[in-house]
């Protein structure tokens, strides 16, 4: 490719909203054969809303939003905005609490009269020592509550997949490429939204770290790999893909770990930037 194609694709790219921050990154991804998705604010909106209150014999609705909303008063996670509005629309003020921490990927912390609240996932409250009691799985994503050892019971969140989630997936496939989801949520959500999108290949309960392992894994397998991502966490596995795609809409740490930014955080972009980047490469080559 010759420095003026290059240029004019990404003037080309740039116009459909889509930023090449790299030169080589319009070469790069010409050369990719598997696009890995995130799936929490790039597949879905990242918008989720509580669509049911679940308490144990230790809660009721009331207290157990309550306590939920203020261990989550301080976080920025979407779950955590999604678990504060539905206390407000019910009249209910989040308990007092101190000592927030977040536990990246897994949840948050807080203390509360002198016990500690966990607020997450099933696998973050079960490794700190709490007894969450087993349940059916579950296709919404379920945030549990615990004061001490005391399991108060589960919120359930739902997550929309963008309207144009399934039209992005569908086109990649057609183009010959394999198509995967990575996500720290459960198993039960990321296996619904990937049957609905008609991605074979899903891995769930992921870490930051386990991400860019996966990742690690198929560049060492001889694939090259873009990956698609919009949050804090995905960082680092934008930056051990071949090439790492941000979502405008996203974080700006994602953004700047970005070769490439869909400026309206639309997941059709990466088809636009596939479809450019190819069509550069032959027009060149
Ligand atoms: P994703 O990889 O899908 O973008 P994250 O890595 O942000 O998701 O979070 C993974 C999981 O950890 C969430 O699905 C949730 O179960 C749990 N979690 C993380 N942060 C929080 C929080 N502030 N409140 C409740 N649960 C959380
Ligand atoms: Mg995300």
């Amino acid at each position: 490719a010759t420095p003026v194609s290059i240029l004019a694709g990404t003037g080309r790219a740039a116009e459909l909203g889509v930023l090449f921050r790299k030169g080589d990154a319009l070469q790069e991804l010409s050369r990719v054969n598997l696009v890995a998705f995130d799936k929490t604010g790039t597949l879905t909106e990242g918008r989720p809303v509580v669509t049911a209150v679940t308490p144990s014999a230790h809660a009721d609705d009331a207290t157990l939003l309550a306590l939920a909303a203020g261990a989550e008063a301080a976080s920025e996670h979407p779950l955590a905005r999604a678990i504060l509005a539905e206390a407000g629309a019910r009249g209910l003020a989040p308990a007092a609490v101190h000592g927030f921490e977040a536990v990246t990927g897994g949840g948050v912390r807080a203390q509360v009269a002198g016990e500690t609240l966990r607020v997450g996932s099933r696998a973050f409250l079960s490794s700190e020592g709490v007894a969450v009691p087993p349940a059916d799985p579950s296709e919404a994503t379920e945030v549990h509550v615990a004061r001490g050892a005391l399991y108060l019971g589960h919120l359930s969140l739902s997550d929309p997949l963008k309207p144009e989630a399934a039209r992005a997936v569908a086109a990649l496939k057609a183009r010959g490429l394999r198509v995967a989801m990575m996500s720290g949520d459960a198993e039960g959500p990321v296996q619904a939204a990937a049957a609905t999108l008609g991605i074979a290949e899903a891995h769930a309960r992921l870490s930051p770290a386990d991400k860019r392992a996966q990742v690690a894994a198929w560049r060492a397998e001889g694939l090259r790999v873009a990956f698609v991502g919009d949050g804090l966490n995905d960082a680092a596995v934008l930056a051990e893909a071949d090439v790492g795609i941000a979502l405008g809409t996203g974080t700006d740490v994602a953004i700047e770990a970005g070769d490439v930014v869909l400026v309206s955080g639309a997941p059709t972009g990466v088809v636009t930037a596939m479809e450019v980047s190819r069509r550069t490469l032959r027009n060149i080559a």
